[in-house]
């Protein structure tokens, strides 16, 4: 059980990784605990239509959104159309493109193994030189590779037991959302985001259509700022919301989905010799909104190549894979996430009242400088 490149997790980080790294020559291996890939969902597929493009999905792929609107608790409401240009926004068919990026990955030459959980790494001399895995009735076996890349997710395994992670994530964002049939949803391409204390505390909720009557209704909490849970909340948006509750009140739950994303912004080392660590596993995720999937699939395929290249020059040291892969991703989105978190610190203090004033505010602004406002959501800090 050798391979040039063992990458832990099948999900958008190591599928994108496992993709470049097989389309340069590796002999490659994805490891996957769950039995199927792209299930449980655990996100709810908010992206950037071309940006997603450019990151090589499929429009099939993407449910198109040009509108969004802000919604205060007492249901003041700011509002921004795009209804005349290309999608600026896409909720993405999340189990669909994770099966799309591992089909791609197995045409590049990878070899998938799903109903395998990574248990631990093997070290010789302090290195990591393979992992220890376990698939459900059968022993524990143990693989080895010149290069390990941590695609675990917030999980966050290999970086955590190579001392590249103190301890568990101290901020993060808990999420709960259902994917609903909603016979009445206004508007197929239109996403609401609901923010104040009453709907969601320390955080913000959201109702994400994804086609033909179906919408993901969710609410994502910032730990420690607050220990609510986000489950209890779905119902409130649900029934009470003054503005949402008209159309969500006839929706019927169809799928369950929660999950944690880590909001302490890049990890402040993510390689060592023979090893990288890619996506929420590495802090890749914006802290300001919990925007995690292009960044996971952008850095996957930086990962992918940077392995090539450096098995291909023989030199997997740190100092290497520092100078390729983690300076180079540090460039594009470490200050911008360094004040992304910041301000995301500020924004889970606001009371409800704040939010009034904030959505107020907003509302005074034309549409060039909302823009500007939804461009800083995006990350152009
Ligand atoms: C509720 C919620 C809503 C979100 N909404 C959005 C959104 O709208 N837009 C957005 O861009 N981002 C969103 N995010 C963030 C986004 O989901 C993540 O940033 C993204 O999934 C990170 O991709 P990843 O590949 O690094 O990790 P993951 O997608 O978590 O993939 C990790 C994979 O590793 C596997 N794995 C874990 N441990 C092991 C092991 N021991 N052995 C083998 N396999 C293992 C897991 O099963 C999983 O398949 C959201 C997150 C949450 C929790």
């Amino acid at each position: 059980m050798n391979y040039d490149i063992i990458i832990v997790g099948g999900g958008f980080a190591g599928l994108a990784t496992a993709i470049t790294a097989s389309r340069n020559n590796l002999d490659c291996l994805v490891i996957e605990k769950e039995k199927e890939l792209g299930y449980p969902v655990h996100t709810s597929g908010g992206s950037w239509y071309s940006e997603m493009l450019h990151l090589g999905l499929d429009k099939n792929l993407l449910h198109p959104i040009n509108s969004i609107a802000f919604h205060s608790p007492s249901g003041d409401v700011v509002s921004a159309s795009f209804k005349d240009q290309d999608p600026y926004g896409c909720i993405i068919d999340v189990r669909g493109t994770i099966q799309f990026l591992a089909m791609k990955a197995a045409q590049e030459g990878a070899h998938i193994l799903p109903n395998t959980k990574v248990l631990s790494p093997i070290l010789e001399n302090g290195e990591i030189v393979g992992v220890n895995t376990k698939s459900s009735g059968s022993e524990s076996k143990n693989i080895f590779s010149k290069i390990v890349v941590d695609a675990s997710g917030s999980l966050s395994l290999i970086t955590r037991r190579l001392g590249l992670k103190e301890g568990k994530w101290q901020r993060y964002g808990i999420g709960a959302e259902y994917e609903a049939y909603v016979p009445k949803l206004p508007d197929e391409n239109h996403v609401d985001f609901i923010l104040g204390e009453r709907f969601a505390p320390a955080g913000y909720a959201w109702i994400f259509p994804t086609g033909k009557n179906r919408a993901r209704i969710g609410v994502g909490i910032i730990r420690p700022d607050s220990k609510e849970n986000p489950f209890k909340y779905l119902e409130v948006i649900m029934q009470q919301h003054p503005n949402i509750s008209k159309y969500l009140k006839h929706a019927v739950p169809i799928e369950y989905h929660h999950g944690i994303f880590p909001c302490e912004g890049p990890l402040p080392k993510t390689v060592s010799n023979r090893f990288i660590s890619v996506g929420d596993a590495a802090g890749q995720g914006s802290p300001l909104v919990g925007e995690g999937i292009r960044y996971a699939i952008q850095f996957g395929y930086l990962a992918g190549e940077v392995a090539a290249k450096a098995i291909a020059t023989d030199d997997v040291s740190e100092d290497y894979l520092m100078q390729f892969y983690e300076e180079k991703w540090k460039e594009q989105i470490e200050t911008n996430f360094k004040i992304a978190l910041e301000i995301q610190k500020r924004l889970a203090r606001h009371s409800d009242d704040d939010w009034e004033r904030k959505i107020s505010m907003l509302k005074a602004l034309d549409f060039d400088k909302l823009v500007v406002f939804l461009n800083k959501l995006k990350g152009e800090l």
